[in-house]
C-alpha cells in the first residue's frame, strides 16, 4: 500500500520553518547586503544567528554533530518551506553548495577531517566549496578534468583554473577535484582534497557577474598554482573522485528541487493574489480563463513536483542509490518549475519583469537551476542510456 500521509510533526514543523522565513528572513531580502553577486558572508552570518536562536539550524545533518538529523522525506517538508525565500535556506544553513558538501564530508572524510572541517560547518561557523568545473575541462563531462594533483612522494602539487566556483570568496572549507598523473608512488587518477581556503596557492581572480544571487559571495574563476597539499588532505581514496561526485550528487540534485519548489509556490502565491486584484476588460484578471489556466498549470506542475521529490526522497531515506531517479527528478523539476516562474512573471504583466515583487528575482536565480548538478539534457542522455540498455529508466523498482 501507497501511504501519502505526512506526520503531524512533519506539518507542523514545516509550518513553523515557513513561519520563520515570513517573520524573520523575507525582510532582509531588500536588505543591500544582498548583491548582485549574492548575499555577503555579513549578511549570512546574521540570518544563520536568527535561525540559530529559533533551533532551526542545519536541519540535514546528523544530530551527533549538531544538525537536527531529519531524514530526506522530512528534509522535503522543510526544504520547501524554507525556500519560500531564497534566502531561507542561506540562513538555516541548508543551502548549496554547503547542504551537498556536508553530505559527502559526513560520508567519507575521516574522522580528524570531520571534526576540523564538517562540525563547524554544520554550527554554521563557516561556509565551503566544491571546486570541480573548468573553462576548457571539467563540466557536464567531470572526465575532461585538466587539473593536475602531481605528487612527488611527499606532497601533492595543484595546478589548473576553476570556474563557476559557487562561494569561493571567503570559504574556509575547500574541496577541490583534481587529475593525479600516473606515478611511480601510488596510486593515480581523479582524487578530492580536503583543505583551508587560506591554504597559500588558492587564487581567487575574480567573482563572476552571473543572473542569478541567491548564492553567498556568487561564482568565481579560482587558479591553483602553488598549491601544495599533503597526502593527509586526500578526501577518501585517491582515484576516487567521480565516484564521490555522484555520491554527493543523488540527494544534492534532490534538495535543489526541494528548496525551488518553495520558491516556485511563493511566486505562485504573488501572482494568485495580484490576479484576485488586478481588473482588466471589466473583471479581474483571475477571471479570465487565459490566467487562471495559467495558474492551474503552476498547481498542476508543482503536484508532480512534489510527488516526484518524495518518491526519490523515500528511496533515499531505504539507502537506494537512487542516481537515475534522482537525474529523472532534477531534469523533471528544473524544467516544470522553471515554467511554472515564467508564467508568473507573465501574469504579474509589466510589473512582473520589475524588483516591485519578488518574483522577477525568483525568475532569474531559478535560471541556472536547469544547469548546475547536471544540465538537463545530460540527464535525459544519463536516462536514455540507462532506458537502452536495461529496459527502464528506474533504477530500483517503482
Ligand atoms: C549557478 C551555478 C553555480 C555553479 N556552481 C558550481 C560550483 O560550485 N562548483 C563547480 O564545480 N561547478 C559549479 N557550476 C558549474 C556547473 O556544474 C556546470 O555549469 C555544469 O556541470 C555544466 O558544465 P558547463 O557549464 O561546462 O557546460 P558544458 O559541459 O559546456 O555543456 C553546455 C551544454 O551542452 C549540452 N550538453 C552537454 N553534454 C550533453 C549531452 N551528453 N547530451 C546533450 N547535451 C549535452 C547541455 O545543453 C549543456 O548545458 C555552477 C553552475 C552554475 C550555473
Amino acid at each position: 500500500m501507497t501511504d501519502f500521509t505526512m506526520a503531524p510533526d512533519t506539518v507542523a514543523l514545516a509550518r513553523r520553518v515557513r513561519d520563520f522565513v515570513i517573520d524573520k528572513i523575507i525582510p532582509f531580502e531588500k536588505d543591500p547586503r544582498l548583491t548582485q553577486h549574492g548575499p555577503t558572508d555579513g549578511l549570512r552570518d546574521e540570518l544563520v544567528a536568527l535561525a540559530r536562536a529559533e533551533g532551526l539550524l542545519t536541519p540535514q545533518a546528523p544530530v551527533a554533530l549538531g544538525g537536527m538529523g531529519f531524514d530526506h522525506a522530512t528534509q522535503a517538508a522543510v526544504f520547501e518551506a524554507a525556500g519560500w525565500s531564497t534566502l531561507g535556506p542561506v540562513a538555516m544553513n541548508c543551502a548549496a553548495p554547503d547542504e551537498g558538501n556536508m553530505y559527502l564530508l559526513g560520508r567519507i572524510a575521516r574522522p580528524d577531517q570531520v571534526e576540523q572541517f564538517l562540525r563547524p560547518m554544520v554550527a554554521g561557523d563557516r561556509r565551503s566549496v566544491f571546486a570541480m568545473t573548468e573553462p576548457g575541462g571539467a563540466g557536464s563531462d567531470p572526465s575532461q578534468l585538466q587539473t593536475t594533483a602531481v605528487f612527488n612522494g611527499n606532497d601533492y602539487e595543484i595546478s589548473g583554473l576553476k570556474w563557476l566556483i559557487t562561494g569561493a570568496n571567503g570559504a574556509r572549507t575547500w574541496i577541490i577535484m583534481a587529475r593525479v598523473p600516473e606515478n611511480p608512488h601510488g596510486p593515480s587518477g581523479p582524487t578530492l582534497f580536503l583543505c583551508e581556503g587560506d591554504t597559500p596557492g588558492i587564487h581567487i581572480e575574480r567573482v563572476m557577474d552571473s543572473m542569478d544571487r541567491n548564492y553567498v559571495e556568487g561564482h568565481a574563476v579560482v587558479r591553483f598554482e602553488g598549491l601544495r597539499l599533503g597526502p593527509t588532505q586526500v578526501l577518501g581514496e585517491v582515484g576516487s573522485a567521480l565516484r564521490y561526485a555522484q555520491m554527493r550528487l543523488a540527494p544534492a540534485r534532490l534538495t535543489h528541487c526541494m528548496r525551488w519548489l518553495g520558491a516556485a509556490a511563493r511566486a505562485q502565491h504573488i501572482a494568485l493574489e495580484h490576479a484576485r486584484v488586478r481588473t482588466a476588460f471589466g473583471k479581474p484578471l483571475v477571471e479570465h480563463q487565459g490566467v487562471n489556466f495559467m495558474l492551474a498549470d503552476n498547481e498542476i506542475a508543482m503536484h508532480q513536483c512534489r510527488l516526484a521529490i518524495r518518491h526519490t526522497a523515500w528511496l533515499l531515506d531505504q539507502d537506494v542509490r537512487a542516481r537515475h531517479e534522482s537525474s529523472i527528478v532534477k531534469a523533471f523539476v528544473s524544467e516544470e518549475l522553471f515554467k511554472v516562474a515564467d508564467r508568473c512573471v507573465q501574469i504579474l504583466g509589466g510589473i512582473g519583469v520589475t524588483g516591485e515583487t519578488v518574483v522577477e528575482m525568483i525568475f532569474r536565480d531559478m535560471r541556472g537551476f536547469r544547469l548546475y548538478d547536471g544540465p538537463t539534457e545530460v540527464h535525459k542522455f544519463a536516462i536514455a542510456t540507462q532506458l537502452l540498455r536495461t529496459g527502464t529508466a528506474f533504477a530500483e523498482p517503482t
